[in-house]
């Protein structure tokens, strides 16, 4: 059994990550960062989600075994109107003690003037692994439009915000089943796992 360290507190997508491997017949475990003292504090200054999610799983490899998996991710909103901003500042757009609310309140009025045909945005999540010694990246995108206005009560961040491709409903209105099944994160995650069941690294 293969151990990988998930760069993040957050019990829901540590739980994700562990059910997709465990459906794939992959035999890892994904372990909290607490077991090897804690997720370090990691000043993200990358300009790339990629350099984030890089960044992230070093700075927690620094913490645990060498012989172990690490994975990191990084996510965010482009906006192509606002020149693909937020984009990896997209947890602090509005100020470094902002929250979910502060930012959707920003890209509100930033983009009020903005018509419906230039609304375009995606999210973009990219994955980090550090495997033995090496760095693998797995990115995905998820699609779609700016509102003038936030609709729906679930989700977090911009998920009010944000209506994807072909969806009847933003991610803050659609299930979590449904939203599992397009977004940026999904997807990427989706390439981690095709990846190692195709026996590569494994
Ligand atoms: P990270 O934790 O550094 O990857 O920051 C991600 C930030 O991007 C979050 O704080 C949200 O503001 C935004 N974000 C990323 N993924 C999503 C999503 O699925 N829905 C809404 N906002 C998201």
């Amino acid at each position: 059994m293969k151990t990988i360290y998930l760069a993040s507190g957050n019990v829901n997508k540590l739980r994700e990550l562990q059910t997709a491997l465990t459906n794939a017949g992959l035999p890892i475990r994904v372990s909290n960062p607490d077991e090897i003292g804690g997720m370090p504090n990691v000043e993200e200054t990358g300009s790339t989600f990629q350099a984030n999610a890089l960044l992230k799983a070093e700075g927690l490899r620094r913490m645990g075994p060498s012989e172990a998996w690490y994975l990191a991710d990084d996510s965010g909103i482009e906006i192509d109107a606002l020149g693909g901003r937020p984009g990896v500042i997209s947890a602090r757009y509005a100020g470094l003690e902002c929250d979910d609310e502060a930012n959707n309140d920003k890209v509100i009025k930033e983009m009020s003037e903005v018509p419906e045909t230039k609304r375009t945005c995606r999210f973009q999540c990219v994955l980090a692994l550090l495997a033995k010694e090496k760095e693998h990246f797995f990115s995905g995108t998820c699609e779609g439009r700016l509102l003038f206005e936030g609709r729906g009560k679930d989700g977090f961040g911009y998920d009010p915000l944000f209506l994807p491709i072909g969806s009847a409903g933003t991610f803050a209105e659609i299930l979590p089943a449904e939203k599992a099944n397009i977004s940026h994160r999904a997807r990427a995650m989706s390439k981690l796992i095709n990846w190692l069941g195709s026996g590569k690294v494994l």
